[in-house]
């Protein structure tokens, strides 16, 4: 019979992959214990009879796979304990197959709940418990992030309740998700972060807690930067003030046609087509200070497109000179925020950084939640940290460099089957390992992280197949 489960060590008696809607496996583990569990002496063990036990698989042929199992007992002539065959590759809640569970863990990440489980054959909360271990034993093992050089922190609405994002704007990864907006919360977690010269420049929307959080956690050298769109927005915001007011004191026809072409003064004047441009100067005729509103929207943009701070600076004032009396109360707003924001506003043009990648996560997290109401925040920020996409991007990965020469984009899918198999991350071992100058390695290296030397083996070839390198080399390369 063919082992329809690829698993070595196992023997499958009946495979029924054709007429169910399931593929239904009965096998056993052909490896046998020759050690006690209980009090650990060797070769004193005989059978004890057997029983039953089903556990699902990975899928196969598109379809889920459950494994009947006849599982071995044993009793031990010496201290009399009887104990059931250990199997490498069950689960120890005797429910699932390890890699079962590395399956859910990284598509669990990827796609729907609802899809994994009608993958695999289980209840959806399952596939959500085991994500949400997963996420907790990423969490844990701390190290995969490293400090952004340009921090962009802003607010997200989840659920309605004010949330706050943290990306590395230049890298476009997610940095973190907090579940608060406030300074007391952001604090912590900043303060968790390395000092300079790791972050360069924090760029934030004009929001004073998160200034006061950066400077409590690093002081005031850090470079502080409004994003420019928040800036230029309040001049578009100007426009559309006015615009509704003019609306409400014209008659039908005219109120219709300003609102149905509302978003031809949103846009940029070099953005516009013909029409646009020939409507413009038909409003410019009959609702002139509309249209001078615009203008000096217009201007105020073309701040940004210089590349001298010392410039901007002149210009803003110039804009300001320009700006007849009467049109000064609409661009209120804009002149409180600069003036406000005056040296994080200008200092856009010593890092002329944008959160342009954190409002692009901000409408992936509003599909997620509009599409997904069941997502908690947990398994928002879970998807979003830990999304391969996320992790692939980061150069800061921290083995990145270590595992160049092997492959870096080979080192997820190898974390991914040395957790689901060991519980363990190949990069944390190498690093604890490393960390121990005087570990021996004569003897076994990798017990005091749990690992029996069958494991080991095992280990060394699952890494082997994956990679095509030995162990030895792994080892050699993660000291370089
Ligand atoms: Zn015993």
């Amino acid at each position: 019979m063919s082992n329809i489960l690829g698993l070595r060590d196992w023997e499958v008696s009946d495979a029924d992959p054709d007429i169910r809607i399931e593929n239904f496996v009965t096998a056993r583990y052909t490896i046998h214990p020759n050690t006690c569990t209980a009090c650990g002496v060797v070769d004193e063990l005989y059978k004890h009879g057997t029983y039953k036990l089903e556990v699902r698989d990975v899928p196969t042929l598109g379809k889920p796979t459950r494994i009947l199992i006849t599982r071995q007992r044993y009793r031990c002539r010496a201290c009399r304990a009887t104990f059931a065959q250990p199997m490498a590759e069950i689960d120890s809640s005797g429910t699932m197959t390890k890699r079962l569970i590395a399956y859910i863990q990284e598509n669990a990440i990827e796609r729907t709940f609802t899809s994994v489980a009608k993958d695999v054959g289980v209840a959806d909360n399952t596939v959500s418990g085991i994500f949400d271990n997963y996420i907790t034993a990423l969490d844990k093992m701390g190290t995969l992030f490293q400090t952004p050089e340009y921090l962009g922190i802003d607010e997200i609405q989840i659920h309605g309740k004010m949330c706050c994002i943290l990306t590395n704007v230049t890298e476009r990864t997610v940095y973190e998700l907090l579940p608060s907006r406030k300074k007391e919360d952001i604090v912590p977690i900043l303060k968790s972060l390395r000092l300079p010269p790791m972050v360069k420049c924090v760029c934030i929307d004009m929001w004073k807690p998160y200034k006061l959080a950066v400077q409590e956690a690093w002081g005031e050298e850090i470079p502080i930067v409004i994003d420019h769109f928040h800036v230029v927005k309040l001049a578009n915001e100007a426009v559309e003030t006015m615009r509704k007011s003019k609306s409400s004191t014209e008659n039908k026809v005219d109120r219709i046609s300003l609102k149905r072409r509302h978003r031809t003064l949103l846009k940029r004047y070099n953005d516009l087509d013909r029409e646009g441009r020939t409507r413009i100067a038909e409003w410019k005729v009959k609702y002139p200070d509309l249209i001078h509103v615009y203008e000096l929207k217009e201007q105020f943009y073309a701040i940004w497109e210089t590349t001298s701070r010392v410039e901007a600076e002149v210009r803003y004032q110039q804009w300001l000179q320009s700006m007849p009396k009467e049109l000064l109360p609409w661009f209120k707003e804009l002149m409180r925020a600069v003036d406000n924001w005056h040296s994080e506003v200008f200092a856009y043009f010593d890092h002329p950084i944008t959160n342009a990648y954190t409002e692009a996560m901000n409408r992936i997290i509003n599909l997620m939640v509009r599409y997904g109401p069941a997502n908690s925040f947990e398994t928002i920020r879970g998807k979003l940290r830990y999304s391969k996409r996320n992790l692939r991007r980061l150069s800061t990965y921290q083995s990145h460099m270590r595992y160049d020469a092997i492959g870096a984009d080979k080192l997820l899918p190898f974390e991914v089957l040395a957790k689901g198999a060991y519980g363990v991350s190949l990069s944390g071992t190498i690093e604890s390992l490393l960390s121990q100058s005087s570990v021996d390695t004569e003897a076994n290296p990798y017990a005091e992280f749990g690992f029996t030397e069958a494991e080991l083996m095992d280990y060394g070839r699952k890494t082997e197949e994956l990679w095509d390198v030995d162990m030895n080399t792994i080892l050699k390369h993660s000291k370089l």
